[in-house]
């Protein structure tokens, strides 16, 4: 499903009348589209790999200010155009770029901060940002702009405090309404099989939203499997995930004096690998670290981001699971500094300012879209006439099994530049949403690389776009001409 079918879905088939006449308020005939076949795990069905069950949509109608569910009234807190679900790096700027193109936008996030893993996972390190245009570019320009990071190697560093401000500035002035501290947990459809509501809880209790069209930014997939939508998890053979990392931010130390063991400062110098050299000095230390690359960041002279651990073995959507992760985690974080710092030497005044607040999920749901990402489009280099993301970031598979290896799996080929398809955005079984982010609808291989923010960023912009635009058309995101994204395609 490369050039030729990408073009049959602008031009093609129902799509082409859409295309013909502008915007068709008519549904699109899901027949005459390169759609991905529903395979034999049902979304009624078990989660491969786990005893976890597909949510089950929630059913009730709205009622003037309320929305009825199972005899009880739930109050409903605002209607808006679009409203994305999750304000990490993927849904800060779906929310952007709908507010931008005219919409009003409402965004939820249940963390205390916007940014996901670059905020609240404390990430430091953008990947795959450098060959982008649009938002992501100008997310860049501020960093270097504002003092707040820089390009090192093929990355961005940046302040994860100071990224906090200037993602709220950007939304604010855009006119986005922001909720936080609020969790999608319920989704609406209505007989057509679009979507129309989404339940939150929050301190305001339970509430019902609803928009015209959704965006499913939730890295977890939350709101598309809640509105029933199919979903693969973890690895093919028995849905084991990636595993996951707590982010440490260090001080009290030098560049110059650990440089050895900081990415970017090593390489230039010719000090060898600094991953390498990190390794040796953690057991020097005394302590054999989860993760076999354990990394240093250095965000400017003094101030240090550190991935030194792996959780393996955690559902993404297991709350028990997630937070014996994120106890085991910190703790890990814990014992390396104080090891480091027992040493003595450089290590003597190190200082551990902070672990994240919420820990780094590499992987949960792919959520099935319109097209469905493949190790083989990564194999081959593909390319799309409907492409919404260039992607230069490798497979990058952390590992899965630790009795194998504890760094980076190896690779089963080597990856080529690719596209993503926007089509890949669009959820396949319930019309209105659509999906950005590391949740859209790829399989393991393919996922391990288009995760990165860079990328993420690039699929928010382009969600954005599209649903701001169906939004004005009275049209579904699916059914608008790629050409009408405009500058936004890329
Ligand atoms: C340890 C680690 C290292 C990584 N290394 C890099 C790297 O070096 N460079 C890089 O660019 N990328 C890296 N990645 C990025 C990563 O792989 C993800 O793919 C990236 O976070 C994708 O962005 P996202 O917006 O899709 O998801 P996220 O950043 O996970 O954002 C999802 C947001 O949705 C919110 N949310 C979730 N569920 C709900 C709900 N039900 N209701 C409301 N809000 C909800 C979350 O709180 C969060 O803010 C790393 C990730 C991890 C974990």
């Amino acid at each position: 499903m490369k050039r030729r079918d990408a073009l049959q879905f602008v031009v093609g088939g129902g799509v082409g009348a859409v295309a013909s006449t502008g915007f068709s308020q008519d549904r699109v005939n899901p027949e005459n589209r390169p759609i991905p076949p529903r395979r034999s795990r049902k979304a009624t069905g078990e989660i491969f790999g786990t005893n976890e069950r597909l949510h089950v949509r929630t059913s009730g109608k709205i009622s003037g200010d309320w929305f009825e569910e199972g005899g009880r009234n739930i109050p409903l807190r605002d209607s808006s155009d679009v409203i994305v679900c999750g304000g990490g790096p993927a849904g800060f700027t779906a929310a952007l770029a709908a507010a931008r193109r005219g919409a009003n936008v409402t965004l939820i996030e249940v963390n205390g901060t916007i940014g996901g893993v670059w905020t609240s996972g404390l990430l430091s390190w953008i990947l795959d940002a450098v060959n982008k245009k649009g938002i992501m570019e100008e997310i860049t320009g501020e960093l270097k702009t504002r003092g707040m990071g820089r390009r090192v190697e093929s990355a961005w560093v940046y302040d994860a405090e100071q990224l906090k401000m200037l993602l709220e500035e950007m939304l604010v002035e855009a006119g986005v309404k922001i909720r936080l501290h609020t969790r999608v947990v319920g989704a609406v459809a209505d007989d057509s099989n679009r979507l129309t509501a989404i339940l939150t809880e929050s301190k305001s209790g339970r509430e019902a939203w609803t928009a015209k069209n959704f965006i499913d930014c939730t890295g977890d997939g939350d709101l598309a499997a809640q509105a029933g939508c199919e979903f693969e998890f973890g690895r093919p053979a028995d849905g084991v995930t990636q595993p996951f990392s707590m982010m440490g931010i260090l001080s009290g130390v030098s560049t110059d004096e650990i440089a050895a063991f900081i990415r970017g400062q090593c390489e230039p110098r010719k000090l060898g690998n600094p991953k390498k050299n990190f390794l040796t000095e953690l057991r020097s230390a005394g302590i054999d670290p989860s993760y076999g690359g354990p990394t240093i960041f250095e965000i400017r002279e003094g101030l240090y981001a550190m991935m030194a651990n792996h959780q393996y073995n955690v559902s993404a959507i297991n709350a028990d699971d997630v937070s014996k992760a994120t106890i085991e985690g910190r703790k890990e974080v814990h014992a390396i500094v104080n090891a480091l710092k027992k040493k003595g030497g450089i290590w003597q005044d190190l200082h551990l300012n902070t672990t994240s607040e919420q820990i780094g999920t590499r992987e949960g749901r792919r959520i099935m879209g319109r097209y469905y990402m493949t190790g083989e489009d990564l194999r081959t280099g593909a390319q799309f006439e409907d492409n919404i993301c260039d992607v230069t970031f490798p497979i990058d598979v952390h590992a899965t099994d630790p009795k194998v290896t504890k760094a980076i799996e190896s690779k089963p080929f080597r990856s080529k530049n690719y596209q993503i398809p926007l089509r890949a955005l669009f959820a396949r079984d319930v019309d209105g949403l659509l999906v950005a982010g590391r949740c859209i609808s790829g399989d393991f291989i393919a996922h391990s690389s288009y995760r990165v923010t860079g990328n993420a960023v690039a699929m928010g912009e382009a969600a954005g776009v599209a649903a701001a635009i169906a939004v004005q058309e009275n049209a579904l995101p699916h059914e608008v001409p790629f050409e009408a994204l405009g500058s936004q395609k890329v």
